[in-house]
């Protein structure tokens, strides 16, 4: 089944066009990582999908659905979550707030605070902390919890990792592994290394126009990095 269709889609700030037509079929349980220079339209992609930036031109689909037009918390309630470049928590609520406000809005299912500690247990000692006292690998943690608590089955994460130490991107990694095979995940990820391990598909977009769409295995470091600066498209890469 077809988690995401994404047909010829384009967005826009005023004047600038900051996605110029992509189009993208996504297999449920896929996971795939978005790369890309500063500025190459990722954030403005991943709002798009959310709901949370029009789509000028095209059409986005959810599981057959066309939510083209269907704003954020009703793409949420479709099980499609965002969780956002900054985390975006509530600094003065606690941890277990956050995480019921994330509950409260989502579509209801397997996910509850109790299965979302057992694949976060990070977060099990921060629960009656203010989010605004954590660190930034805790808030990150936190701010996938608070995704997960609202059931989707497109979760799509941008820049988890950043502005992170190594440390706090491997345990981030380590839990973002455990979601795996249960729902379908889109990931912009600006370390390359990363990306290729995590992800079993990547594209990589440039000045708003995807580059290149291909699996890790049949992608060379060479083809992704002149994909990634813009410097020529690469043909007969397979999806
Ligand atoms: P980064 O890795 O720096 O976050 P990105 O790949 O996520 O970059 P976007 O943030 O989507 O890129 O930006 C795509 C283009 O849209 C850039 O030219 C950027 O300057 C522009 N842009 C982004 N947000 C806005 C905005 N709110 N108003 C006007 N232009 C914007």
């Amino acid at each position: 089944m077809t988690a995401l269709e994404l047909h010829d889609i384009h967005g826009r700030y005023g004047l600038l066009h900051a996605v110029k037509g992509i189009s993208l079929t996504l297999p449920t349980g896929t996971v795939l990582a978005v790369i890309g220079a500063n500025g190459a339209g990722k954030t403005t992609l991943m709002r798009m999908l959310a709901g949370l930036h029009p789509t000028a031109a095209g059409s986005v689909s959810l599981f057959g659905q066309d939510v083209t037009l269907l704003p954020a918390h009703a793409r949420l309630r479709a099980g499609l979550a965002l969780c956002p470049e900054g985390r975006r928590l509530f600094a003065d609520l606690t941890v277990r707030e956050n995480l019921q406000i994330g509950a409260e809005n989502g579509c209801g299912g397997d996910w509850t605070l109790a299965t979302v500690i057992d694949a976060l247990p990070q977060i099990a000692p921060l629960l009656d902390r203010p989010a605004g006292g954590l660190s930034g690998g805790q808030r990150q943690a936190v701010a996938i919890g608070r995704s997960l608590i609202a059931n989707p089955r497109v979760l799509l994460l941008d820049e988890v990792s950043l502005g992170l130490s190594p440390a706090a991107v491997e345990g981030v990694y380590q839990s973002l592994e455990r979601l795996r095979g249960h729902m379908t995940l889109v990931i912009v990820e600006q370390d390359l290394t990363r990306a290729m391990s995590f992800a079993e598909r990547l594209i990589c977009l440039s000045e708003g126009v995807m580059e290149l769409d291909g699996t890790p295995q049949n992608l060379t470091r060479g083809q992704i990095t002149d994909a990634y600066f813009g410097i020529h498209k690469v043909e007969g890469a397979d999806a």
